[in-house]
């Protein structure tokens, strides 16, 4: 499962950033998850939970979890558009195919509150 790794990784990084600001715990984390990152964020905030138990410094971290629509934006008319296509997409405003992904695919760590 993919999102017990990213939970792993999660704890690690909130243990770190605890102990360089000496905290004593980790009240709150704010997650950036893109739609296109492919975490499904349910079972990301399960696995948490479960891995947060071996880190007493995390015991009542909560978790919050911004998704970050998937946004495309045309090569061709410049034109800027969210979609749930994941795959082959058309341009809303001419059709073209010619996109990039301009959000969505982010999965990162937005803000951290500590208890001093
Ligand atoms: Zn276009």
């Amino acid at each position: 499962m993919h999102e017990v790794t990213i939970a792993i990784a999660m704890a690690e990084e909130l243990t770190r950033i605890a102990a360089e600001n000496n905290a004593s715990a980790v009240i709150a984390v704010r997650l950036k998850i893109g739609q296109m990152s492919g975490i499904v964020t349910d079972s990301l905030q399960f696995a948490f939970d479960a891995i947060k138990l071996e880190h007493p410094i995390l015991y009542s971290t909560k978790v919050e979890i911004e998704e970050i629509p998937l946004i495309y934006k045309c090569r061709d008319c410049g034109a800027s558009f969210a979609t749930e296509t994941l795959y082959f997409p058309e341009c809303q405003g001419c059709g073209s195919c010619s996109l990039d992904i301009s959000s969505g695919t982010e999965q990162h760590i937005d803000k951290v509150e500590l208890e001093v």
